[in-house]
C-alpha cells in the first residue's frame, strides 16, 4: 500500500512541474513510462485484496474487536473519507490500473503521430495493458480459490470417502468454474441436485438437512471419463451425465439453463481430456482411456410395469431390480448372475441381467 502511494505520489509531483511549464513539445510519456515496472506491485495488492477484506470482518463481525472497530470507525467517518466505507476505499488501488489504460488511450487519440510523446505513449499504453490482464488474472484466480474454499467448507462428507476421492479441493491447478442445481432423476422421483463444476472434476451433492446446512457428496465424476449427451426427444430440457460409476438423466428449468449447462460441461471435459491425454502421453487411438464405457443410464422404476426380460408384472414379491450392464429393470429371477462391471465397480462383483450375462459370457 505505502509502495503504491510513494509511485503515485512521485508521478503527481513529476507531472505538476511539467504542467508549470506546459507547450505543445511538452512530453509526459517518459514520466509513466517510468512508474512501469512498479505497476506490479498492484498484482500483488489485488491477490491479498479479497484477504484483507475477509480479516476487517473477522475482526468486525466474527470476532469483534473493540479497538480495532474504533479505529475503523475514525477512519470511516473522517472528513477525507468522503463517508466512503473501508472496502470501497480499499477496492479503488485496483480500479486505477484500468483508468490508466483509458487515459492512456484518450491521450494517444489526442495526440498526432509526429509528436516527440507519441513513441512513449504507445509503449506506455502496452505495459499498462499487460499489467491489467496480469491484475484481472490475479482476481479471478483469487475468486476460484475462495470459491474452492467456500464449496470445501459446506461439504460434510469426508474427502478420501467413496463419493469423494480425492483429498482436498483447495489445489494450485484447480479452478472453480461453475454451481448451480438441477433435477436429477433417482430410480422414482427426480430429486434437487447441486452440481459443482471444477476444470477436472465434476461432484454432485445434495443437504443433509433443510437448507441451508452442510452438504452430502453424492458423487465425483472425473471430467477424463465423463460425457455428456443431449435428450433432444425427452421433455422438460434433459440431458445425460455418464461416467464412471454412475450415468443418469437431469432436468434443467429453462431450455436455456440446459443449454448454459452442456456447453460449459462439453468445453470444460473436451479441455480436461485434452489436458489429460497430453500429462499421460496417451496416443488419440487408445481410445479406451479416455473414453471408457460409461455406466448405464439406470430406467426409472415407473416408467416400467413388466420385467424387461421376461416380461412378467411386477408385485410386492416380484420387485423391480437394475441391471448393472445395461440399466434395464428385471425381476430377482432375471438376474442371479453377479459380474464385475468396469463401469461400475472394478473390484466387486454387481447384478447383471441374464441378456447381459449370455453377452458378457461370449
Ligand atoms: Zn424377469
Ligand atoms: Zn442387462
Amino acid at each position: 500500500m505505502k509502495h503504491i502511494v510513494n509511485v503515485n505520489e512521485t508521478l503527481l509531483n513529476d507531472l505538476r512541474e511539467r504542467f508549470k511549464n506546459w507547450n505543445d513539445k511538452t512530453q509526459i510519456g517518459d514520466k509513466l513510462f517510468a512508474i512501469a515496472p512498479f505497476l506490479k506491485m498492484y498484482r500483488s495488492y489485488a491477490e491479498s485484496y479479497d484477504s484483507v477484506i475477509e480479516t476487517i470482518e473477522y475482526y468486525k463481525s466474527k470476532r469483534p474487536n473493540k479497538q480495532f472497530i474504533n479505529l475503523l470507525w475514525a477512519g470511516e467517518t473522517h472528513p477525507i473519507a468522503k463517508h466512503n466505507n473501508i472496502k470501497s476505499m480499499l477496492i479503488l488501488p485496483i480500479q486505477r490500473v484500468p483508468r490508466y489504460v483509458l487515459l492512456l488511450n484518450d491521450l494517444l487519440k489526442n495526440t498526432p503521430t509526429d509528436h516527440p510523446d507519441y513513441n512513449n505513449l504507445v509503449s506506455c499504453t502496452d505495459v499498462m495493458k499487460e499489467v491489467a490482464q496480469q491484475i484481472n488474472t490475479a482476481i479471478a484466480q483469487a475468486e476460484s480459490r475462495n470459491n474452492c474454499i467456500r464449496i470445501q467448507e459446506s461439504f460434510e462428507t469426508k474427502f478420501g470417502s467413496k463419493s469423494l476421492p480425492i483429498t482436498t479441493l483447495v489445489e494450485a491447478h484447480r479452478i472453480f468454474i461453475k454451481e448451480g442445481t438441477l433435477l436429477k432423476q433417482c430410480r422414482s422421483e427426480r430429486k434437487q441436485r447441486i452440481f459443482y463444476l471444477f476444470n477436472d472434476l465434476l461432484i454432485y451433492a445434495h443437504f443433509s438437512g433443510p437448507p441451508p446446512g452442510k452438504l452430502v457428496v453424492d458423487h465425483t465424476f472425473k471430467l477424463e471419463t465423463t460425457s455428456t449427451n443431449d435428450l433432444l426427444t425427452e421433455s422438460g430440457f434433459a440431458f445425460q451425465i455418464k461416467g464412471q460409476g454412475k450415468s443418469f438423466t437431469v432436468y434443467a428449468e429453462s431450455p436455456e439453463q440446459k443449454q448454459e449447462w452442456l456447453h460449459i460441461l462439453s468445453e470444460t471435459i473436451k479441455k480436461q481430456k485434452e489436458h489429460f491425454q497430453r500429462l499421460h502421453n496417451i496416443e488419440e487411438t487408445e481410445n479406451s482411456k479416455l473414453n471408457p464405457e460409461p455406466a448405464a443410464v439406470w430406467v426409472p422404476d415407473d416408467q416400467v410395469i413388466l420385467c424387461q426380460v421376461c416380461q412378467t408384472e411386477f408385485n410386492l414379491i416380484r420387485r423391480r431390480h437394475h441391471c448393472r450392464n445395461c440399466g434395464k429393470i428385471i425381476c430377482g429371477d432375471c438376474s442371479k448372475s453377479r459380474r464385475i462391471v468396469q463401469s461400475v465397480k472394478k473390484d466387486k462383483e454387481v447384478r447383471v441381467c441374464d441378456e447381459c450375462q449370455k453377452q458378457l459370457l461370449q
